[in-house]
């Protein structure tokens, strides 16, 4: 089918988008999608680990913005679709005026988006592309929601690896660094560079099916946070990044070994001074 801002949604090709929607065990996804999503699961037996990590982080890194300061409006770089606790969900259960953009190039992202993200006034989806991110911010959508002169929430979840090197990461970053505010925060999370077969591995399937998937190291991805100030516990395995302290074995990120797995996705709270 056709979206309405034109872009087919091609159910022949897998998408990064359908593929992680699959991992995360949702149901908006196409066999070409589940194949590739069952290669990853066989040759990459941790990408289930590494997406639930991920998503994990995510949502106490919103937590905590939403408790622990005064940010209301949050833009989602690279959202993707829809699954259990998506950022306005979790804004909005701590601080209920928050406002949330949502940014995807992938169609159907938009497609469900509409349909399940959308479910308040305070929350948008816009189709995009985030290496334009001038295109994103002046989005008659953003606008709508995003005050460019009151302190923003930018999140990058597992979105800056699937920008190669000669696009220019930083500069993404730095457009948005420019942009809002000091006590804006930016939230990012990376496939973490360990030097081992299982990154070149990972490295390897995801530059075969998609020809993008960047592992970076802890410090080439700080290196992408130039200009701004990286809070506690700096960038780190994202099961390490502020765990919940709870009091059960299986669950204690902060404290039980990290599988191998566990340790190619990196997690980092920063902000603008
Ligand atoms: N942010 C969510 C999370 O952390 O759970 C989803 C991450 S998912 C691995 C990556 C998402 O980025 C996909 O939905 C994909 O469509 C989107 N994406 C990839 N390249 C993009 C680009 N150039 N512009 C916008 N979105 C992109």
């Amino acid at each position: 089918g056709m979206t309405d801002e034109g872009s087919p949604i091609d159910p022949t090709r897998p998408s990064i988008a359908r593929v992680y929607d699959y991992l995360l065990g949702g149901k908006d996804n196409y066999a070409v999608d589940r194949q590739v999503g069952d290669v990853f699961k066989r040759d990459l037996p941790g990408s289930l680990a590494i997406a639930f990590a991920n998503r994990a982080a995510l949502t106490r890194a919103v937590r905590e913005i939403a408790t622990t300061t005064g940010v209301r409006q949050f833009i989602d770089l690279g959202s993707g679709l829809p699954t259990a606790d998506n950022v306005h969900q979790v804004a909005q259960r701590h601080a209920p005026e928050s406002r949330v953009v949502y940014v995807d190039i992938d169609p159907q992202v938009l497609v469900h988006g509409r349909a399940l993200l959308e479910q308040n006034d305070r929350t948008r989806v816009v189709p995009a592309d985030v290496r334009d991110p001038e295109a994103i911010r002046t989005h008659p959508e953003t606008l709508e929601l995003i005050d460019f002169d009151r302190p923003v929430a930018v999140m990058f979840s597992a979105i800056l690896h699937h920008v190669n090197d000669e696009e220019d990461p930083a500069g993404i970053v730095r457009y948005w660094r420019d942009q809002v505010p000091s006590g804006s925060y930016f939230f990012v999370s990376h496939f973490r560079s360990g030097n081992n077969p299982e990154t070149a591995e990972a490295e390897r399937v995801l530059q075969q099916t998609f020809g993008r998937g960047r592992w970076r190291t802890d410090k080439e991805i700080e290196s992408l946070l130039d200009g701004l100030e990286i809070l506690a516990p700096g960038i780190v395995p994202a099961p390490r990044w502020r765990p919940e302290v709870v009091d059960s074995p299986w669950n204690s990120g902060g404290e039980r070994e990290l599988t191998v797995w566990e340790h190619l996705i990196a997690a980092g709270l920063a902000r603008k001074p």
